[in-house]
């Protein structure tokens, strides 16, 4: 990767979404501090590039630690949500806000799982051109075996359902503030930025890191968590699911017309005892005719679930 010569030092934003998180947000700030000065000398990023931490709705002293972070150090700065909005809105309301105010931003978790020193190659990259950079981990060793297999499936039954995600990649990404206002013309509440980002397009890039352990406080992504966040994830961008009801519809509509054939015969050869022969075709004919119709229904509810998205249909990124 080239290096920084020929560019003007990027004003950069960097945005931690904290939940609770007092036991590690000292360590966080300081290294991420280190780092940020590290590049602020090496004439990369402008000396007015900033972090920010975006308390969502801490019950700990994660706000008041935020404060004297800030009292101390203008590289720092605080937003505190009113309540707990959940790690996704956390880091909107972060890009959303802080927009205006870098050349670019990058979102991380506070517990700095995610390599801060792979952040120059970002910038790196968006000097390049790249408009959006992901963080990918190219290594998973330091999770454990559940973790890696749920979170593996995730993105692989993403894949399946044609939803574009970059695989392994979680929310440590690098956005150009013109990505960010596009971002803000997708009308849905339910955002699910990581399938978000790469319907935005522009040129985009990957860069690749280790994720570490967290070295202090708990996961905020316990088991019934991360399977709401799956399912946000699949139900937000899919109709494959309601799709999969007209299917079994179909084949069950054949099923039932093989059955009733092997019912009328069984029927004409005096097999049966009475009564069984008509209640069964009823029942088979009616379920699949239901399961079709249901289908059908849910074409029409994947249709309406796409309008009320009120997605943007394109996004123009130059004109000449
Ligand atoms: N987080 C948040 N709001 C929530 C849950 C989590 O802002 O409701 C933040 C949390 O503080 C952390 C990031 O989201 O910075 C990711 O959480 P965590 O590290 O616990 O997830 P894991 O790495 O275990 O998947
Ligand atoms: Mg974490």
């Amino acid at each position: 990767m080239s290096t920084n010569q020929n560019y003007n030092p990027v004003k950069l934003g960097i945005i931690l979404p904290c939940y609770n998180e007092e036991a590690i947000l000292n360590y966080s700030a300081e290294n991420l501090k280190a780092e940020v000065q590290k590049l602020i000398q090496k004439k990369l990023l402008a000396n007015d590039s900033f972090i920010c931490f975006v308390d969502d709705g801490s019950k700990d002293k994660t706000w008041q630690i935020i404060e004297t972070l800030v009292n101390t150090d203008k590289l720092f700065k605080g937003i505190k949500l009113s309540t707990n909005f959940g790690h996704q809105n956390a880091l909107i309301a972060g890009m959303f806000s802080l927009k205006h105010s870098a050349d670019c931003l990058i979102t991380i978790d506070a517990d700095l799982q995610d390599d801060i020193t792979v952040i120059e190659e970002m910038v790196n990259h968006y000097n390049l051109g790249s408009k959006i950079v992901y963080g990918v981990r190219d290594n998973r060793e330091n999770d454990s075996f559940f973790k890696k297999f749920t979170a593996q499936t995730f993105y692989k039954l993403m894949q399946g359902m044609k939803v574009r995600t970059v695989y392994n990649h979680a929310d440590f990404r690098l956005a150009d503030k013109v990505v960010i206002e596009h971002l803000e013309q997708f009308g849905e509440v339910s955002l699910f930025l990581r399938g978000i980002f790469p319907l935005i397009g522009f040129s985009s890039s990957s860069v690749y890191y280790k994720r570490n352990k967290r070295i202090a406080g708990e996961t905020k992504y316990p088991f019934h968590k991360m399977l709401s966040f799956a399912w946000k994830g699949i139900t937000s961008f899919s109709t494959a699911p309601l799709r999969l009801i007209f299917y079994i519809g179909i084949i069950m509509f054949f099923l039932s017309v093989g059955l009733g054939i092997w019912v009328v015969i069984s029927m004409l050869t005096g097999k049966t005892i009475q009564g069984w022969a008509s209640t069964l075709l009823l029942n088979l004919t009616f379920s699949g005719i239901n399961m079709v119709c249901l289908g059908i229904i849910g074409e029409y509810v994947g249709k309406i679930y796409q309008e009320v998205k009120n997605r943007p249909r394109f996004i123009i990124e130059k004109k000449i």
